[in-house]
């Protein structure tokens, strides 16, 4: 959905690695066992991946979706930036409460093709498990199990919370409110991003 109406190039760590799996590369066979808890895959193994997406894609202006999400992957990043004298224009911070979190992951499908993503509950797609960008299947995504869920907010609290002062201390942060619907939430991020072009 980003990477579309964005027109600039977007990435995500999980949608990389999801693919890898799908390939059944030794990354991806590697990785696998961890997504699947609900764990980080790690620091090194992720710095990696964007790198040589930045390197590939990242030219003329780019979009990262959940990364990064540790402190050491935000220090990398800012040093990889810095050596191809750019830096990062906006961190954007979705305030989503927990149960927000518990009622999306169980009703989550995602295409198995393109990797779009959207909820069993939208009316538009409950008839027809398609994807409405590439007609690939609308699956449940396999690591959304809730048992992981307890895991992944642990993780989240020990590991990606402390961005926010990161981000806050370079002042680029910008807090949105996750918990309203996908629209509003879309169109906030959509104006942040445009303000920046
Ligand atoms: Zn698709």
């Amino acid at each position: 959905m980003i990477t579309r109406q964005f027109g600039i190039p977007v990435t995500s760590p999980g949608a990389i690695l999801r693919r890898e799996k799908d390939l059944g590369t030794p990354l991806g066979k590697k990785t696998a066992d961890v997504l699947q808890s609900g764990g980080l895959v790690s620091d090194k193994i992720i710095i990696e991946l964007i790198e040589d997406w930045l390197r590939l894609h990242g030219g003329h202006g780019f979009v990262f979706d959940g990364f990064p999400r540790t402190l050491r992957q935000a220090e990398s990043i800012t040093s990889i930036l810095a050596r191809l004298r750019t830096a990062l224009d906006l961190a954007i911070w979705l305030e989503v409460s927990e149960q927000t979190v518990r009622d999306r992951i169980a009703g989550r499908l995602q295409c198995g093709e393109c990797g779009f993503t959207t909820s069993s509950s939208s009316a538009q797609f409950s008839e027809r498990a398609v994807c409405p960008y590439c007609d690939g299947p609308l699956v449940r995504r396999n690591d959304d199990d809730l048992s992981v869920l307890q895991t992944r907010l642990q993780e989240f609290r020990t590991k990606t919370e402390p961005l926010a002062s990161f981000y806050e201390k370079m002042s680029i942060l910008h807090r949105i409110d996750g918990n309203r619907d996908r629209e509003a939430v879309f169109s906030d991020i959509s104006r942040l991003i445009e303000n920046k072009r």
